[in-house]
């Protein structure tokens, strides 16, 4: 079967009258606005956050595509990646009937989400290093499977999946792949930006929440054909991306030297952190990480994580988490940070040894 974005995406979306916002109707030169009951007067901060903020981020998006190499009509906006994925359910699965496909363990969102729109979940589970059940996927794909979420650099293992086998699963799945690359300007590995040209069914997630240093801002992206991001659009509120969001955002695309900077130290402290807990006795295994984060399994890893948290000290517990006993999800630090935390396991061994 080929892939037919018409036939995949739900009845009442592609039916859908979207909500116009009164600056959609209007986009010319205007001098006098009285057509959103924004408050004329001002507000107490400054004069511009009274209006409304660019329902289609336009300033923002032609920053966005210099640095991305892609069209304004391939580039979709959201309240944080966060705001993708759900939107993505929305766009593509009817509750109680479709389903999708995530890999576990994996970022935590793709589950709930599902949950909350009332979609079933389907887990395939990875392998145990950590890359895709090619064969699981396929056998858990059925008519009704509409998305496939796939996180590379893996959020909480730490792996870039293997490219060719996301390939393959792009040929051969007639739904949509949903690769989420929120950590991959941590990677030495290629983003499928690049790939969208050959594939109508991939849709690429980024955020501005890891490398660039903006997850109070909110803002994620969605990258796709232009025929998917116009259906985001579609159904997205109209004003999701503030005005505070968009020029600081703006701002901050202009810095990608400094961005690059903080990406070389977080990666050489990454490794220098896996480094040291490799040579802590009660430690297991340190993941080899893509991500600005480190996977560590240990003994007793929630007494661990209690012991830390004790010391005012807060790292992720994973042990719950399908091929993850024992193992915590420690993000890299700043440096005097990671100090305090190599200096709070040594205290832990210290404890051991009484
Ligand atoms: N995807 C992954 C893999 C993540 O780990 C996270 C945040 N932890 C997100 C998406 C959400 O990012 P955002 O802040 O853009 O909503």
């Amino acid at each position: 079967m080929e892939f037919s974005l018409e036939k995949l995406v739900r009845e009442n979306i592609r039916s859908l009258k979207p909500y116009s916002s009164a600056r959609d109707e209007f986009m010319g030169a205007a001098k006098v606005f009285l057509d959103a009951n924004e408050n004329s007067m001002g507000s107490p901060l400054t004069k511009w956050y009274n209006r409304y903020p660019d329902p289609h981020q336009e300033k923002l998006k032609e920053e966005i595509v210099k640095v991305k190499n892609l069209t304004i009509d391939q580039v979709f906006i959201g309240n944080g990646s966060d705001e993708c994925i759900d939107l993505l359910y929305r766009c593509f699965c009817r509750p109680a009937i479709d389903n999708v496909i995530i890999c576990p363990p994996t970022y935590g969102m793709y589950e709930a989400c599902g949950a909350i729109n009332e979609v079933q979940v389907r887990k395939v589970q990875l392998l145990p290093n950590f890359q895709l059940d090619l064969d699981g996927v396929a056998e858990a794909v059925d008519e009704n499977t509409k998305l496939i979420w796939i996180c590379s650099p893996n959020n909480p293992t730490g792996n870039v999946m293997d490219r060719e086998e996301i390939e393959s699963i792009l040929l051969n799945f007639t739904g949509l792949v949903v690769v989420d690359e929120a950590y991959v300007n941590f990677s030495r590995h290629r983003s499928f930006i690049p790939s969208l040209v050959d594939y109508p069914n991939l849709v690429v997630l980024q955020t501005f929440s890891k490398a660039w240093g903006l997850a109070g801002l909110r803002l994620g992206m969605a990258f796709a054909s232009p025929a998917i991001i116009a259906l985001l659009h579609r159904i997205k509120p109209p004003y999701n991306i503030s005005q505070v969001s968009q020029e600081l955002a703006i701002k901050a695309l202009g810095e990608v030297g400094q961005v690059n900077d903080m990406i070389r130290e977080l990666v050489n402290m990454r490794e220098a952190l896996a480094e040291v807990f490799s040579r802590i006795p009660i430690v297991e295994k340190v993941y080899p990480s893509q991500a600005n984060f480190i996977l560590v399994k240990m003994m007793e890893a929630t007494r661990v994580y209690d012991f830390l948290k004790s010391k005012g000290i807060i790292v992720r517990d994973r042990s719950a988490e399908p091929l993850c006993q024992n193992c915590l999800r420690i993000t890299v630090g700043t440096e005097e940070e990671n100090t305090k935390l190599v200096d709070a396991m040594a205290e832990y061994l210290n404890t051991l040894v009484k």
